[in-house]
């Protein structure tokens, strides 16, 4: 039998925010007019994203940087939101440029990542970054799969030379964790919904990291004893008193006696996230500044 730990990502993203926030202020004093800057773009009033736009705005502030909200009606024509973005990429107080997604369906999302100043692209989702990330020179790298990344870190040390099975690929998660744990020498599988033996695959990872979006879908049977495993998945589930509650990608219960390891949802990986776009929007004012 083995004890499962968990993996306190709220704890740790608050420690991160602190020494960004720590960080901020020692450059101000030494840099005077030096304050990052983040605008964050929102089209429409998807509850979920509104909730998340004004929580990134809040952690800015309270890390002593400048917060700039766009909010745009969900009828905003395409070519209006690239001008925004144009204006933001010429605008010297902004350091960091995130447009919220999804974007609403008249909206090539593809199209206005494209006009972020890759500078500026805290989300990492430009593909310039994504290709400095893919042939190993300095990225704006996603904040998701960076949180992870640094978690694990923390609680393992050196990854070099561990089997991680990343299981999804998309261009948000899965391909860039995939990418930063090769960085970090490890042995990676990515897989996703074509993969053949998908349970077999999973045991063989000494790290898992689960980025599909559907709800427990990784069974505890699945992960290898004494794995780590990152569970990048928010799914909301219907609850028996008719409310409704949050799960991951993995069968949490299950995987207690089984797992060496393992974020919950919520509290895990989640609140990285936020935590990384400050790390990104400080890394691109530095950078902006000419500040090594
Ligand atoms: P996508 O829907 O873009 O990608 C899901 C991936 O999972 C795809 O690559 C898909 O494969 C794969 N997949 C789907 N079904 C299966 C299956 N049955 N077996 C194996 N693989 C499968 O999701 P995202 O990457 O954007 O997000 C994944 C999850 O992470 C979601 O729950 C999302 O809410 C959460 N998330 C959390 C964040 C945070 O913590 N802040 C940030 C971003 C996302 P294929 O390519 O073959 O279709």
């Amino acid at each position: 039998h083995i004890e499962t730990r968990l993996i306190d990502g709220k704890a740790f993203a608050a420690g991160l925010r602190a020494r960004i926030g720590a960080e901020v202020a020692a450059l101000g004093a030494a840099h005077p007019g030096f304050k990052p800057g983040l605008a964050v773009v929102l089209v429409g009033s998807d509850p979920a994203s509104e909730v998340y736009v004004r929580n990134k705005a809040a952690q800015t502030v309270e890390a002593g940087m400048a917060s700039f909200e766009h909010k745009l009606p969900a009828d905003t024509r395409e070519e209006d939101l690239l001008a925004l973005v144009r204006a933001l990429n010429a605008d010297p107080a902004v350091n960091g440029i995130l447009v919220q997604l999804p974007l609403p369906a008249q909206i090539d999302a593809m199209k206005v990542l494209a006009a972020i100043d890759p500078e500026k692209d805290v989300d990492g989702f430009h593909v310039i970054n994504a290709g400095r990330l893919a042939v190993g020179l300095d990225a704006l790298v996603p904040c998701t799969p960076l949180g992870c990344v640094m978690l694990l870190k923390h609680h393992l040390g050196s990854l070099s030379g561990l089997k991680a099975v990343v299981v999804g690929r998309s261009n948000i998660v899965g391909k860039p964790v995939a990418q930063l744990l090769l960085k970090e020498d490890c042995t990676v599988t990515i897989a996703h919904s074509r993969t053949r033996d998908l349970p077999g695959e999973c045991r063989h990872a000494d790290i898992l990291i689960a980025a599909v979006g559907r709800p427990e879908m990784i069974r505890g049977d699945w992960i290898k004893p004494g794995a780590t495993v990152i569970d990048v998945g928010i799914n909301r589930v219907p609850r028996e008193d008719g409310k409704t509650r949050l799960v991951g990608d993995v069968a949490f219960a299950e995987a207690q006696g089984i797992a060496g390891l393992i974020t919950p949802v919520p509290g895990g990986v989640g609140p990285m996230t936020i935590a990384c776009l400050l790390a990104n929007t400080l890394t691109a004012a530095k950078r902006q500044a000419g500040i090594a």
